[in-house]
């Protein structure tokens, strides 16, 4: 294994990111206290979440390239996204950054109109390849990615958002970077990764934390099963919240977008309506609403994401 310094030194993501204290006048109990984890401030492109997921992946795809320069083989990442993908995106500049080949296969055909997401992607070098919604849905499935490993011989396969194993000790690391301990730390929830990280570092150091996932699309039953294949079996599924996905993955109604412009003018704190502003809709909703105790202590993970509001 490398350095993990120097992967973080080549790439220029800050480490730790800061904790930052909000004031307590977008909610209705001021005894309250809401501190922001900005894993958006990480990296002006790699951002949040998907740094810490990919952190893994990354180390090991360098570690193979000192080694494939031995065979024909370039050093390749396969990995899939929609045309806004926060994955994609930060995978692309890292990949980009460190010389490895990245294809990325893209839900959807957009070659005629490419988003800014996609742009990106071409001018890193990106190949991108566009599938119908149909051979998308076959992103897991084992036939299909022989047949990729077929077509991109020694290439690592990671899937869409980043999610798997390698995923859970970047995002552990978000806990080792903690300077006080919280009654709550919650996060948004898509793919469950994040959540898992966090629910496997949450150690005996902090026992008195209890770890709060907001599902950011409609997927009771569907998100606790996501986290849970990728727990290790001793560690229990943490609490998902299913109420905040205001009407499903990406979807921003009017009150969402109002409540992101007024959240922003009271804080300061950049969130965009797909996992941020719904992650601090949920708080101020489970606050108004008494969920949390009187004095409670409580830190939001920002997982970055706002270029897919561009
Ligand atoms: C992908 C993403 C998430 C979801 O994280 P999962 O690990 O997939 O649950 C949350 N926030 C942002 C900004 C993201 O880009």
């Amino acid at each position: 294994m490398q350095d993990p310094q120097d992967l973080v030194n080549r790439l220029g993501v800050i480490a730790p990111s800061p904790e930052q204290t909000l004031n307590n006048t977008w909610y209705k109990d001021p005894s309250i206290q809401v501190t922001v984890k900005r894993d958006d401030l990480l990296h002006p492109i790699i951002s949040g979440n998907k740094w810490r997921k990919l952190y893994g992946h990354l180390q090991q795809a360098i570690a193979q390239q000192s080694q494939s320069t031995k065979n024909q083989h370039p050093q390749t990442i396969v990995s899939f996204g929609g045309g806004y993908s926060n994955h994609l995106h930060a995978l692309g500049y890292c990949c980009h950054l460190l010389g490895i080949k990245l294809v990325a296969i893209v839900r959807g055909d957009y070659s005629h109109q490419l988003t800014p997401m996609l742009s990106d992607l071409t001018n890193w070098q990106v190949q991108v390849q566009f599938v119908t919604k149909l051979e998308y849905q076959k992103r897991d499935k084992p036939d299909y990615l022989h047949q990729l490993n077929e077509q991109y011989p020694n290439a690592t396969i990671i899937p869409e958002g980043g999610s798997d194993s390698f995923a859970l000790a970047g995002t552990g690391n978000i806990l080792a970077e903690l300077q006080t301990q919280y009654d709550y730390i919650l996060c948004p929830v898509a793919s469950g990764g994040t959540l898992a990280g966090l629910a496997t570092a949450i150690t005996a150091s902090f026992q008195k934390t209890q770890l709060i996932g907001i599902g950011v699309l409609k997927g009771k039953g569907y998100l606790e099963e996501l986290v849970s294949k990728l727990l290790p079996p001793s560690i229990p599924i943490p609490t998902i919240i299913h109420n905040y996905h205001c009407g499903g993955y990406a979807k921003t109604p009017q009150y969402l977008q109002a409540f992101c412009t007024d959240f922003i003018q009271h804080t300061q704190v950049p969130v965009e309506p797909v996992y941020s502003g719904k992650l601090f809709y949920a708080l101020q909703q489970m606050i108004n609403s008494g969920y949390f105790p009187s004095n409670s202590n409580i830190l939001a993970l920002h997982t970055g994401g706002l270029q897919g509001a561009r």
